[in-house]
């Protein structure tokens, strides 16, 4: 009789944990590119050049001209946990990089192709290494795993290759190429929105024209111009809104501050279009969103949505950015007041708008 008692319980192996751990973080090729925008930004790039072969799937190659890596930190780069931003606990409550845990690049050695060419400004020529399950390895057989001098500019390029190659569940639970690239132009999409002074570009490996390129002039209502279009660009409402407290002279860790760029009542998208940064992270939150929505509701007609694009600046020690491993959903004290303070402000400005209009026509 097997059937009655329970199964033994036994360890998995280390890189079966591994492989199982690096999913929860890198979902699909958009979500791997989040995390490798946000390393750029942390090592304050200026330029941002993203090439992509089937979605991602197949190549996914990110190249700025940030800071770059020092040689000496290249063995341990992909380990767990290995990461150039905090050394301390303290440091979590006021973190202003995008990352912390050094979590993704030893996620990506578990689940795809690692190799990176880096250089800093003092290395007199870059370094090329390759990764596998958090670990140098060499890029051939035959060859030592060490790092391989090469020539190169300042900056990091990193490739992602055949991701999910060795998690077969994983793989088919992507879409097709030409979906996955539309889910990566969209991440690009909303951070080149956000960082107007930054030069992003992205396309296809082998193609000529890029499908997203950005020059660092442009201030955010030029790139959402760019980006999304006339049609949108030529309704935007720019509104900003600060907590009750924000003039107060004092360090209160509930003081905010947040800028909107909003359609009017003329705009009529198929859908709400929501870009939403907190403390200038992409991140998504449905409490937002329906309050959005739902002040629209009351000014568009039926089927007819917003575009919103809305940045949040919280103070460091009033947000959680550590309850989802993409980060992807934060926490903030005093969530509903502040939604309600900003949807008000949202509502007011779009309805004051309409009624002006409204007014110029009768006159
Ligand atoms: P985290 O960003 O949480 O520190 P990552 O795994 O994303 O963890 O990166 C690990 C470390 O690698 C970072 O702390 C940083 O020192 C370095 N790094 C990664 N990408 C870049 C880059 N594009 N330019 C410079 N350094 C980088
Ligand atoms: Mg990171």
């Amino acid at each position: 009789e097997t059937s009655s008692g329970p199964l033994p319980i036994r360890r998995l192996h280390d890189s079966l944990i591994n492989r199982i751990a690096a999913g929860e973080i890198i979902h699909r090729p958009a979500s791997a590119l989040k995390e490798l925008l946000e390393n750029s930004l942390d090592a304050r790039a200026t330029s941002i050049r993203v090439t992509v072969k089937d979605g991602g799937m197949k190549l996914l190659q990110i190249q700025d001209n940030g800071c770059g890596i020092r040689k000496a930190d290249l063995p341990i780069l992909a380990e767990r946990f290995t990461t150039s931003k905090i050394s301390s606990f303290s440091d979590l409550s006021r973190i202003t990089t995008y990352g912390f845990r050094g979590e993704a690049l030893a996620s990506m050695s578990h689940v795809a192709h690692l190799s990176i060419v880096t250089k800093t400004k003092s290395d007199t020529c870059a370094w090329k290494a390759y990764y596998s399950d958090s670990l140098l390895v060499p890029p051939k057989p035959g060859l030592t795993p060490d790092p391989k001098p090469c020539a190169g500019n300042d900056g990091t390029i990193i490739t992602i290759e055949d991701m999910f190659y060795n998690t077969p569940t994983r793989l088919s639970s992507l879409r097709s190429p030409s979906e996955e690239y539309a889910r990566i132009l969209d991440v690009m999409t909303k951070y080149a929105v956000h960082n107007p002074k930054i030069s992003f570009l992205c396309k296809k490996a082998g193609s000529p024209s890029p499908e997203i390129s950005t020059s660092p002039v442009s201030d955010v209502s030029q790139a959402i111009r760019l980006l999304y279009g006339h049609s949108i660009a030529k309704e935007l409402l720019h509104v900003e809104i600060t907590s009750e407290n924000h003039r107060l002279d004092i360090d209160d860790p509930e003081r905010w501050s947040a800028e909107a760029y909003c359609t009017s009542a003329n705009f009529q998208g198929k859908k709400t279009v929501l870009i939403l940064f907190i403390n200038h992270r992409l991140v998504e939150s449905s409490a937002i969103k329906k309050a959005i929505e739902s002040v629209y509701s009351g000014i568009l007609p039926k089927g007819a949505f917003p575009f919103i694009y809305l940045s949040i600046e919280i103070d460091p020690r009033s947000v959680d950015v550590n309850v989802h491993p993409t980060k992807r959903e934060v926490l903030f004290l005093n969530e509903e007041a502040i939604i309600e303070r900003i949807s008000d402000a949202i509502q007011r400005n779009v309805v004051g708008q309409s009624q002006s209009r409204a007014f110029e026509y009768q006159t």
